[in-house]
């Protein structure tokens, strides 16, 4: 077996989080390659060092003096290394940052070395090789990833190592070298490419929480966690707000179909959550997760007769593609049909829409409805159930929750709900409580 295993900032912040890593990584031998991210929170109002990275860049860049910033980061890795107990200085790699950072290398460059000073301390503490991104993780000209390269890249790398340790968050531009980072929380897609490249069996994440919740604590206090679940309905949830993982971390895995359990470093015993392919196991509670979004804006379009007017969806789509405006839903009647919207991407172009609607379709009317919220009710066990929607629209009856619209896709994995803003909370606590027992 074979297993990569990605630890987040908050499971690395301090020598005491990393010593909990360390006796993860050797309890299992399968566990053999490691993908780490920078330092996180030590404590709430603590700083990631990602973040001091950035702030000391910005200082170095405005040619403002930055050894004060510098030498904090540098602690917190000595730090580390001094709880560790490590035979092991960092001072030649402080020196090359430090020269770069005053030679502007870069933001992405800066920010990279959190993990890549991280990556040092882990290879040396677990006596494992260190592997650096930059020869492996390929980016094209314009900053797009290059999944096939790297795959090949990295496998190669790969082959002949037994253990590894791959920083997580970044790669570099092929054609020049430079550093790119993925953007923030990247490290989650880093490891997925590592299991990819391996053929894992499993990739392991992990994080500071005993896996994905039903929906966000903020809004139910205590949710229940989610032993199963699958790509597709990660990608709806965290589509629609729910975080774990970084949203483009299950590419990599999805294509080799390999499954990624969410660990917690805190409580390693924990069994977390499985994201999967595909599994016969039914979701718990008929639904597998709920998550929203605030602030969006529905456009009511209304004509007699639009059914059989060739081209109208076209004409009315096409003001806000020209505007450069991303459609969310498109729930429609026989005589009328609503583009739902974001709100901050619809309002700066909200004339020159309406007056191209205008001019094309010549509708009877259009009305425009602000401070909306989507409300995703996944999963796939509803399928095969009769009464999800009744349960749900009775659920939300009964808090005194006025529903605008619903949209239901036709793989009947998500029923979407849309709700004023003010009945938000409202609504995602009565579904929750109308499905979890
Ligand atoms: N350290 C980076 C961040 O804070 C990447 C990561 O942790 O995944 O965003």
């Amino acid at each position: 077996m074979k297993k990569v295993v990605k630890f987040g900032g908050s499971s690395l912040a301090s020598s005491e989080q990393f010593k909990k890593v360390g006796a993860i990584i050797r309890a299992d031998h399968d566990r053999r390659y490691v993908v780490p991210s920078a330092p996180g929170k030590r404590f709430s109002d603590d700083t990631k060092v990602t973040d001091m990275l950035y702030a000391c860049y910005d200082a170095a860049e405005k040619g403002e003096d930055f050894s004060a910033q510098f030498e904090a980061i540098k602690e917190r890795y000595n730090d580390i290394i001094k709880g560790l107990k490590l035979d092991l200085s960092l001072e030649e790699d402080y020196a090359v940052i430090e020269k770069n950072m005053k030679e502007h290398a870069g933001a992405d460059y800066a920010a990279s070395r959190g993990e890549y000073l991280n990556g040092k301390i882990m290879a040396a503490y677990l006596g494992y090789e260190f592997v650096d991104p930059a020869e492996v993780i390929m980016f094209d000209e314009d900053g797009d990833f290059m999944p096939l390269r790297t795959n090949k890249l990295m496998a190669k790398k790969l082959a002949n190592l037994e253990n590894a340790v791959i920083p997580g968050f970044f790669g570099a531009y092929i054609n020049d070298g430079k550093i790119k980072t993925f953007s923030r929380g990247g490290s989650d897609i880093t490891g997925s490419i590592v299991a990819r490249a391996v053929e894992a069996d499993l990739y392991e994440n992990w994080t500071d929480v005993s896996g994905f919740l039903v929906t966000d604590p903020r809004v139910v206090e205590n949710p229940k966690s989610v032993d199963i679940i699958t790509y597709r309905e990660l990608r709806e949830l965290s589509y629609m707000g729910a975080s774990v993982l970084h949203e483009d971390a299950i590419f990599p895995v999805r294509v080799a179909g390999i499954p990624i359990n969410i660990k917690n470093t805190n409580r390693p015993s924990d069994k977390g959550t499985l994201i999967v392919a595909a599994t016969s196991q039914k979701s718990e509670n008929i639904i597998t997760g709920i998550a929203g979004v605030k602030n969006f804006i529905a456009v009511d379009i209304t004509k007699d007769m639009m059914n059989s007017e060739v081209g109208f969806c076209r004409k009315v789509l096409s003001a806000f593609e020209d505007n450069g405006v991303s459609i969310e839903h498109m729930p429609s009647g026989i005589d009328t049909m609503t583009v739902i919207v974001k709100q901050d991407a619809f309002q700066p172009k909200e004339q020159m829409i309406l007056s191209a609607i205008q001019r094309s379709v010549k509708p009877d009317s259009i009305e425009i409805e602000t401070d909306l919220a989507l409300i995703a009710v996944v999963g796939r066990s509803m399928r095969a159930v009769a009464g999800i929607s009744a349960k749900i629209f009775t659920s939300l009856a009964n808090a005194n929750v006025n529903v605008k619209m619903l949209d239901q896709g036709s793989s009947e994995l998500n029923v979407i709900i849309g709700v004023n803003n003010k009945d938000f909370e409202a609504a995602i606590k009565a579904i929750y409580n109308a499905f979890v027992k």
